[in-house]
């Protein structure tokens, strides 16, 4: 007779969770995690996922996911073998990959070229520590109760030593000499067979609203400081938020600090949030939604002044009125940092202006991608084609066959928890 099973061994009889990936943005879903904010409870499995389920990030359906393992070397090293190695690998010179940047872009950018070439050299250059996250979870990190650790998918020296790259962490990048290629950094100039400008854009912040006055949430590092200075709730309490700007990011950052219990006041110049996004008409809806929240909404206004009061700021708008606030985060928009890319003599329209097909930037040797990118003047800093970019590239660096990328009008889910829209 079969002894009956105990709780401990009913749990050693569940198979492992697994981990799938969103093949159009690089979001992983792990099973154990699930996605609350979606409707999944942590411990759902990919086969009890419903199929009108949406990539939080993106967008598609689960039907876009599949399994997923980061892959080793010695698993990119069997994959390999048979297959040509491009014209990098056999320069006898040292000079590799030069990657600037290190987002989404950046590593994305490493894992396709290790993808195609077990041996080309890469180097990683980075201001930041070069922890691979999904950007997107900076604006639903505090409703979820997400620590640091939970939104670090793995460490800048753990994935660099999985895709055996030299990693730049804390070293800026500063002059391109395309005729030297050489790349000239705060910790020594690199040489290189090919660069690829994968930097992203800045937050743009208004004359009147000092850099030192005001968070910018645009990567991991600020975020986490941003986050520390709020405190814990617990412990610290309430604090008073004051949010300049209504899109995109404004509008989720508010939504997630008022749901994590702070008095949130969100302003724009415009007199709904999300109007940017006229057909849409995101905005009325969203503001009826906001009302069971701690979310004040001030349309119609713009930044006169911004000033440290007490331990505090303090906001003045164009008509006089006058905000008090714990902290101040900017939520204006993007721009594309220029130093580097006109040091190498680039053309710039707005951000590095690149070949819509090939991304080739109008120095050879130099490529670009993701949101420091512009094609035919435009911009597109969303993440789904970042990957499909990053394949792009690497084809052409690594001699393979080419992979034309093509634009494609995105979707965009707006992650305001508490009315969840999608944009197109
Ligand atoms: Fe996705």
């Amino acid at each position: 007779m079969t002894p009956a099973l105990s709780g401990f061994d009913l749990a050693l009889a569940l198979p492992p969770y697994l981990s799938f990936i969103c093949d159009a943005c690089g979001y992983i879903y792990n099973e154990a995690d699930g996605d609350v904010d979606g409707g999944l409870a942590a411990g759902t499995r990919y086969a009890d996922i419903p199929d009108d389920w949406a990539c939080p990030l993106c967008g598609v359906t689960k039907a876009d996911f599949t399994p997923y393992q980061a892959p080793s070397l010695d698993a990119l090293m069997t994959q390999l073998q048979g297959r040509r190695v491009g014209p990098v690998a056999s320069r006898r010179d040292s000079a590799g990959v030069v990657i600037v940047g290190a987002g989404r872009a950046g590593w994305q950018m490493a894992e396709a070229l290790r993808a195609l070439d077990a041996n080309v050299r890469i180097a990683l250059v980075t201001a930041c520590q070069g922890e691979v996250y999904d950007k997107p979870l900076l604006s639903v990190a505090m409703a979820r109760s997400l620590a640091a650790d939970r939104m670090v998918r793995e460490s800048g020296a753990d994935a660099a030593r999985r895709l055996n790259v030299q990693l730049l962490s804390e070293t800026h990048a500063v002059h391109v000499n395309s005729a030297t290629r050489t790349l000239r950094t705060t910790r020594g100039t690199l040489h290189y067979y090919h660069l690829v400008l994968a930097h992203g854009a800045q937050a743009a912040l208004p004359p009147s609203m000092p850099a030192s006055l005001c968070w910018r949430v645009n990567h991991l590092g600020m975020y986490l400081r941003l986050r520390a200075a709020l405190g814990d709730m617990k412990t610290d309490g309430t604090k008073e938020v004051l949010i300049v700007g209504a899109g995109l990011i404004g509008s989720e950052l508010a939504n997630d600090l008022a749901l994590g219990g702070h008095h949130v006041t969100l302003i724009d110049t415009q007199e709904q949030p999300l109007a940017r996004w006229p057909s849409e008409q995101a905005g009325q809806p969203l503001l009826s939604a906001w009302q069971s929240l701690s979310l004040r909404f001030v349309g119609g206004v713009s930044v006169a002044s911004l000033v440290r009061k007490g331990p505090g700021y303090q906001l003045s708008t164009t008509d006089g009125q006058i905000f008090d606030a714990d902290q101040v985060i900017a939520a204006t928009g993007l721009h594309t940092p220029s130093r580097l890319a006109l040091s190498a003599g680039l053309a710039w329209r707005d951000g590095i202006a690149v070949d819509a097909e090939t991304l080739a930037t109008s120095v050879p040797r130099i490529h670009a991608l993701g949101d420091c990118i512009t094609i035919e003047g435009r911009s597109s800093r969303f993440i789904e084609p970042i990957a499909r970019q990053a394949r792009t590239v690497a084809a052409a660096i690594c001699g393979a066959a080419p992979v034309p990328y093509a634009a494609r009008a995105g979707v965009v889910r707006v992650k305001t928890s508490s009315w969840p829209l999608t944009l197109h």
